[in-house]
Order: C-alpha cells, then sequence, then structure tokens
C-alpha cells in the first residue's frame, strides 16, 4: 500500500529531511529513521517513480569498472576494499529485506560475467585471479565450460554467487511503509532552494513553505541541484525490453544475471514468470524522456538483436520496452557523502549499473556521518574525489 502523501502547507522543522522518495531515499530514510531520528522525506511525483521504476534491479556486487580497471586507477589494496564494500552492501540489502520480509520477490541469484569487446579470455582470467586475491567468491570458466554449462558461446566468463535480483519499485514502497511504521513523514513537495549558512540547513519548497532541518539527505537521482558539481559525473540513459514468458526450457541455467565485459555493455536476467529482461544500449547523449522515447523502436530492435545473438532458444519478442535515465561516473563509483562547503548536506548519486547496491552503501555510510562516525575509506567515494590519474 502506498503511505499518504499530503502537501506540505506550513512551515515546520525535523531533524533529518530526505529530499527524493526512490531507492535510494526510501533505504536512507528506513535506515535512519531505525536508529531513531525523526525523518521527514519528500518527493515531488510518486515514490519509485524515477529510475527506481525503470530499473531492472540486477542487485549485483560485481562493480561496472573491474577490479582490474579498479586496480590501475586506484591500486589493488583500495580497489580490493571497495569490491569487498560492494559485496557486503548486496548481502547487507538481501538481509534487510529477509528481516522485514519486505514483499519485493528478492531472489539470490549467481552472476555470469561474460567476456566482450576488447575483454578476452586472457583478461578475464587476470580479473578472476584479482579477485581470489582479493578474497571475493567466483569461478572462471573457460569458453568450452561455459558452452556446455550454460550454452553461451563467449570466449570466457566468471561465474558468481553473491548477487540477488528483486522487483524495484515494490522494494522502495515496502521501504518507505517500514520507515513510516518508524515515524518518518513522506510529504509531496519540491525542494527548490537550499539555505546552508546557519546552524541548520532551510530548505525552500515549490510552494513556498520552508522545511528547517538539522540535516539534508540528497536523494534526487540524477538531477543534482546547482550547488553540488562533480567532475566525474555525468548523466546516461539505458533501454529494456521484457520478452513474453518462456517455457522453462528456454531459459538458461539458474536464469543466472548475466553481463558484459565491455564498456557499453548489455545486461540480461530473467523474471519470476521466466520472461527475460534485456537491457543495455546506454546512450549519454539522449536524457530527455520524449527523445528516448522517439528511440524506443529502434532500441528494442537492437536489444531484440542482442538477445538473439546471446541466447538464441528464446523468442526475440519484446512484449514491454521502456527506458530511463540514471547517473554515473568516469570511475564507474557513486558520489557518496558531505556535499564539499555544505557541512549538513548528504548526498549520493552517480550509481552507474550498480545503482541499487550502491543506494544501500550510501544509506549506511550517511547514518554514520550524520552520527559523526565517518571512516577513512568513504574518501574512496568522497564527493569531490580527483579523477583517477590512471584511466585503463
Ligand atoms: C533502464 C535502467 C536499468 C537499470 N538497471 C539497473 C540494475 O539492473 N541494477 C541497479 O542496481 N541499477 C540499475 N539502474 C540504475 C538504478 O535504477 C538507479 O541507480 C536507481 O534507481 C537510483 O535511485 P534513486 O532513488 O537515487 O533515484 P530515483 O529513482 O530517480 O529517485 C529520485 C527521486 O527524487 C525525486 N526528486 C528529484 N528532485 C527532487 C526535488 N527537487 N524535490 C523533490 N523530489 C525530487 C524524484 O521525483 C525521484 O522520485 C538502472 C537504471 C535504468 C534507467
Amino acid at each position: 500500500m502506498q503511505p499518504v502523501r499530503p502537501f506540505v502547507d506550513r512551515d515546520f522543522r525535523c531533524e533529518i529531511l530526505v529530499v527524493g522518495a526512490g531507492i535510494t531515499g526510501s533505504l536512507a530514510a528506513e535506515h535512519l529513521a531505525a536508529q531513531g531520528h525523526e525523518v521527514c522525506i519528500i518527493d515531488r511525483q510518486r515514490p519509485g517513480l524515477g529510475s527506481t521504476t525503470a530499473s531492472t534491479a540486477m542487485l549485483l556486487w560485481e562493480i561496472d569498472s573491474s577490479l582490474n580497471d579498479l586496480t590501475a586507477m586506484y591500486g589493488f589494496e583500495r580497489a580490493a576494499g571497495i569490491y569487498r564494500r560492494s559485496f557486503g552492501a548486496v548481502s547487507g540489502l538481501a538481509e534487510l529485506v529477509n528481516t522485514h520480509s519486505l514483499a519485493c520477490g528478492m531472489r539470490h541469484k549467481r552472476s555470469l560475467y561474460l567476456a566482450a569487446g576488447k575483454v578476452g579470455a586472457r583478461e578475464l582470467k587476470t580479473e578472476h585471479e584479482l579477485r581470489m586475491r582479493a578474497g571475493l567468491p567466483g569461478e572462471y570458466l573457460d569458453h568450452l565450460t561455459l558452452l556446455e554449462k550454460f550454452g553461451l558461446y563467449r570466449e570466457a566468463a566468471i561465474h558468481s554467487i553473491g548477487s540477488a535480483d528483486a522487483d524495484p519499485l515494490l522494494l522502495c514502497q515496502a521501504l518507505l511503509n517500514v520507515a513510516t511504521m518508524h515515524g518518518t513523514r513522506i510529504f509531496d513537495a519540491s525542494a527548490e532552494n537550499y539555505d546552508n549558512s546557519g546552524q541548520a540547513v532551510i530548505v525552500e519548497l515549490d510552494s513556498g513553505h520552508l522545511i528547517e532541518a538539522k540535516h539534508v539527505v540528497l536523494a534526487t537521482g540524477y538531477v543534482m541541484p546547482d550547488f553540488l558539481d562533480s567532475s566525474l559525473h555525468k548523466i546516461s540513459s539505458s533501454w529494456a525490453v521484457a520478452t513474453p514468458p518462456q517455457p522453462a526450457s528456454a531459459i538458461w541455467r539458474d536464469g543466472a544475471l548475466i553481463w558484459e565485459a565491455s564498456e557499453n555493455y548489455s545486461y540480461a536476467r530473467t523474471t519470476n514468470d521466466n520472461r527475460i529482461i534485456m537491457g543495455g544500449e546506454d546512450d549519454d547523449q539522449v536524457i530527455e524522456p520524449e527523445a528516448r522515447d522517439r528511440l524506443m523502436p529502434a532500441k528494442a530492435e537492437a536489444l531484440l538483436h542482442r538477445l538473439n545473438g546471446l541466447w538464441s532458444h528464446a523468442e526475440p519478442v519484446a512484449e514491454f520496452v521502456w527506458s530511463g535515465a540514471f547517473g554515473t561516473t568516469t570511475d564507474g563509483l557513486p558520489l557518496i557523502g558531505r556535499v564539499p562547503g555544505h557541512p549538513r548536506i548528504h548526498a549520493a548519486f552517480g550509481y552507474g549499473g550498480n545503482g541499487i547496491t550502491y543506494s544501500y552503501l550510501a544509506s549506511r555510510m550517511i547514518a554514520a556521518s550524520i552520527a559523526g562516525n565517518d571512516q577513512p575509506w568513504f574518501d574512496d567515494f568522497a564527493i569531490d574525489r580527483d579523477a583517477p590519474e590512471a584511466t585503463p
């Protein structure tokens, strides 16, 4: 059930104001409220109807940048630490869903990271060895083993445990329901202006009313307010298709989450009713909804073509086609933490393909920051971190 969301009809104070009620805001609100904070959350549209509803919700711990690439950028120890946190974030999210029995269809999943583009068998072998060294799970599958076990024709793959999938909108709504049970109040409002000059943050709403908060959490998806900037951040769009339900024989082994080791990768998963969802065809030049819609037929055809190339046992027909925009960064890591120059404003942006995994991580990091418990490793995700010197 959707929580009731009244308009703001007066000025008021609260301890923590979360702006944005997508998956990031709902995770933050639930966690902060569970810790006993007084939390309010605002959204200018129905909660979850931003990027969250477009998400194919592959809850991967594997990061958009391979461990190999991340090592080239930041050194092995730092890169391995980031990967281990990402692994922990998916486990933490699964535990949260389990603890509250959140009805979001979450399923534990294995993943298949396929050789693609410039990443062949040799590069995947190196990636696998680095992951082993970092204490991460996974097995290297050579061409023949991949073909025999999964019927997939690629040079090689890494097969790993520890990922999941879920219905992102149901997850978001279920989290908001738990948050409201802990006292969180949800309002229909748009944040227009942030005044950070005093001991609190004063947020001006579209209605002209003001909310004064000790801390503000910005969870506005790919939309960054003017005072926040990062040279690492860019917006991109992604498209997805869902086939009609397939016979069980037309689903690959275990319905593993599939994604490719190339920069502009395709990704595929199955659903509870045996549909195949195929996503990708990302484009950072086409962001506006109308422009994305115009490209829909061509992108759907391209995705079905890719699906057919990957897995010819399924009927390459799209029953649903959709697209959405999301924030991403040049190093594949999110921007999480205090906004530089605005110590009471905390933000989470730029999650790339690991959006929901990072949203969970952001909710834990921001709560720790608010409690004055910042950790040295938070710098790995700092909004004002420098662009990596070496890019792979
Ligand atoms: C096609 C597609 C496939 C994807 N697949 C995956 C995947 O498989 N796995 C994965 O982990 N991630 C995936 N992602 C990324 C993931 O969807 C996003 O990272 C995630 O949904 C971001 O959630 P969010 O809550 O931060 O943003 P959003 O869901 O966009 O929520 C932001 C909210 O803030 C509100 N808002 C914005 N500005 C204001 C304001 N000024 N005042 C009030 N409210 C405001 C908006 O109305 C919105 O509801 C995918 C994205 C797309 C587009």
